[in-house]
This record gives C-alpha cells, sequence and structure tokens, in this order.
C-alpha cells in the first residue's frame, strides 16, 4: 500500500517544524533511505512570487532549514532553487526568507535561469521538457511545496510545484499550447513522472484557501505530510482541505495513467492522520469537476469555467499583461482591459496580480447549471 505520512506541527516554530519533519522522515524510513553520502540533492520549494511569508504564498523558510540540516546530516549536499512567476529566484528568496536560510545553513542557492532538454519518451502529453539546469545537476530532486488552492488546477501541492523546474517565461508556453485543464494536467503529470522525485513534502502548516495561489487566505491546517508518491501525497492534501482530491484534474489524469492510488489504497499514517479542514474554493470559482464528466468541462471550458474581470482596484502595474500567454491583456488609460475573444482562461493574471485586482466571475450558463444543479 502507498503511505502518506501526516505529522501534526501547529507553528513555524524551529523546534515544532524540526520535529514534524523528522517524525515524517522516521515514518518513510528515515533520511538515509533516500540520500547518501555526497548525494547531491536539489530541494524545491515554492517560491511563486518574492512576498513576505507571512502570505503564506510560498513554502516557508524554516522547512527549507529543517530539510536541509536533515539531508546535511546524512552527508548529502543540498541546494535550493526554483523559477519564480515573476522577479529573480534570488529576489524571491530575498523577501520570503529562503536565501537568509539558505546563507546561514551552508546550501547553495540556485538561480534557474540556464536550461537542459529533459526527454520522456513514455509522456502521453509531452515527451521533451526544457527544465533549469539545476535539474541535471542534482542526483536526487525534493519538492518542498505548499498546501493551496488553485485557480486553474483546484489545488496546488508536490506535483503541481514541479512546474517551477520550467524556466521563466517558458510556463507561458505551456498554457499556450495545453489550454484544457485535462490536458495541462496532464503535462504536469508527465513532467512529474519526468523530473522523479525522491520525495514529495507538502508545507500544510498555515496553507491558502480561496483566491490561490497568490491572493488567497492564510488558512491553518497545522500538518507537514509527505511520502514518495506525489500523486498520492496531493490526494491526501486535498482530503485534509476538504476537497473531493481525485476529481482535480491533475489526480483524475494520475488516476486514469495508473501512476496514483484512490485515496481509499492510501495508508495514511502519523500524528496528524485525522485532521481535516475545510479550505474555501477560489473566489467565485466552484469547481464543476465534481459532478461534469472532464470531456465536457473541455468542450465548452470557456463557457463553463470563470471569466477573468479587471477591478477597479488595478493599480495599473502592467504585470498581467507582461505575462498573460495568448497576449489578451492591453494596457489602456491607467487600466488592464482583457480581450475575451483571446482569453484561454488560464488565470495567470489573477494567479500573478499584486493587488488582488482579478476576480474570476462566473458566466451565465455557469450560473444557470450550478443554480439547477
Ligand atoms: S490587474 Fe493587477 S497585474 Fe494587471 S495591471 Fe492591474 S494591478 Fe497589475
Ligand atoms: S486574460 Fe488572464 S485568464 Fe485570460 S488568457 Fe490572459 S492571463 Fe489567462
Amino acid at each position: 500500500m502507498t503511505k502518506v505520512v501526516v505529522t501534526k506541527a501547529d507553528a513555524y516554530d524551529e523546534q515544532v517544524v524540526e520535529s514534524a519533519m523528522l517524525e515524517l522522515l522516521n515514518e518513510l524510513g528515515g533520511i538515509s533511505e533516500f540520500i547518501k553520502p555526497n548525494d547531491k540533492v536539489l530541494i524545491k520549494p515554492n517560491m511563486l512570487e518574492g512576498v513576505d511569508q507571512e502570505l503564506m504564498v510560498t513554502t516557508h523558510p524554516s522547512l527549507v532549514r529543517a530539510l536541509i540540516r536533515q539531508v546535511q546530516k546524512v552527508g548529502g549536499i543540498p541546494f535550493v532553487g526554483d523559477s519564480p512567476g515573476v522577479s529573480s529566484t534570488l529576489k524571491a528568496a530575498e523577501k520570503c526568507g529562503i536565501l537568509q536560510v539558505c546563507q546561514q545553513e551552508g546550501a547553495e542557492l540556485l538561480s534557474f535561469n540556464e536550461k537542459v532538454d529533459v526527454f520522456y519518451p513514455e509522456g502521453t502529453t509531452v515527451k521533451k521538457f526544457s527544465l533549469a539546469k539545476a535539474y541535471s545537476q542534482a542526483d536526487k530532486v525534493i519538492s518542498l511545496a505548499k498546501m493551496k488552492t488553485h485557480s486553474f488546477m483546484g489545488v496546488t501541492g508536490g506535483v503541481k510545484n514541479l512546474f517551477g523546474l520550467i524556466v521563466g517565461t517558458d510556463k507561458a508556453q505551456f498554457h499556450l499550447r495545453m489550454k484544457k485543464r485535462s490536458h495541462f494536467a496532464g503535462m504536469l503529470v508527465d513532467l512529474a513522472q519526468a523530473v522523479k522525485p525522491i520525495l514529495y513534502i507538502v508545507d500544510g502548516i498555515v496553507g491558502m484557501e480561496g483566491n490561490g495561489p497568490r491572493n488567497g487566505t492564510p488558512k491553518k491546517a497545522g500538518v507537514l505530510l509527505g511520502g514518495r508518491n506525489g500523486f498520492a501525497v496531493d490526494l491526501v492534501m486535498s482530503e485534509i482541505m476538504g476537497c473531493r482530491g481525485e476529481v482535480m484534474p491533475v489526480a483524475a489524469q494520475a488516476l486514469l495513467l495508473g501512476l496514483s492510488p484512490r485515496i481509499k489504497e492510501i495508508e495514511i499514517v502519523g500524528s496528524g492522520k485525522d485532521i481535516r479542514c475545510e479550505f474555501a474554493n477560489p473566489r467565485n470559482l466552484e469547481t464543476l469537476d465534481n459532478w461534469l464528466p472532464a470531456p465536457i468541462i473541455d468542450f465548452f471550458q470557456n463557457q463553463l469555467t470563470a471569466k477573468p474581470r479587471i477591478k477597479d482596484q488595478c493599480i495599473a502595474c502592467g504585470r498581467c499583461a507582461a505575462h498573460c500567454p495568448p497576449e489578451a491583456i492591453q494596457m489602456v488609460s491607467n487600466k488592464a482591459v482583457i480581450d475575451y475573444k483571446k482569453c484561454i482562461r488560464c488565470y495567470c493574471c489573477q494567479e500573478l496580480c499584486p493587488a488582488d485586482a482579478v476576480e474570476l466571475k462566473n458566466g451565465l450558463l455557469l450560473r444557470l447549471l450550478k443554480k439547477n444543479r
């Protein structure tokens, strides 16, 4: 049976985090099961954007510290890296406190600028990725993610976190090539299979609910969870968040391909195994995945998914226009304006807006369907 460990951790105090990390690793056989002396280990936190750690957008630095220490304890050589959605790795890491942790613990912080081709011939959606070169320099990868809601994928945890191995604006190209949610989710499944992290750990001490992954509200779940199978870890994460994980796009694809166990087939162990919460969905976006088949959602994606709308609080920073994959946003008279004929409903604008000025509005068909559900 696939095992996922959930440990109780109700604060980011150094001692609490260290002991939760130790419990988690010990339940999986100990860190030496995963890391051998001189292994180069890439720790991949979620550094979506350089914002204050209290906003819970990024993996908390105390977890990065605890994991670096564990890797070093058995003679491994840890380094840390990510490609944030905006700004440089260095700036993002400095702002969210991960840079300081790396400096204090003697782990190198790597910027993901250069790329290397990684082939995955078994891929059902993507057979070749251009990933950060740091990936090819590592013997092993650990995904150290954040428990959050996600406008496009429903939830983001250990598997979605790996999208940060795609360098900079290449991410937008994937949104353009894979407009359907199931297609994009299939790419994430292939990415996880190509990268093959040895371990997935999710920071659910305080996660994010609502308008995630950038503009939501911190929500305490009081857990740290992890395991070897990222799909299983994310299914348990969804369960803790109060979502039906198996219908989320990534989980659905992984189940279809036989890469994920069903939730009832997962052995959940650890001091936090019974903890369950209710995370609010992204604002105005009540997922239809629970009651409509995926092909129907795919076919009517634009009618059945919420429309992004720019609110008056737009500060005209231009970030959404710069990052919109199909260039559907123009800055007009100091406000972002969306061309809905071009919009592919990827929600990158909502994800990256620093002013929380992009709301998701349900269209008429979606409202009618929900009313008559
Ligand atoms: S909507 Fe947000 S990201 Fe876009 S210009 Fe306005 S403030 Fe900036
Ligand atoms: S307007 Fe927003 S949701 Fe639409 S394509 Fe651009 S970034 Fe994606």
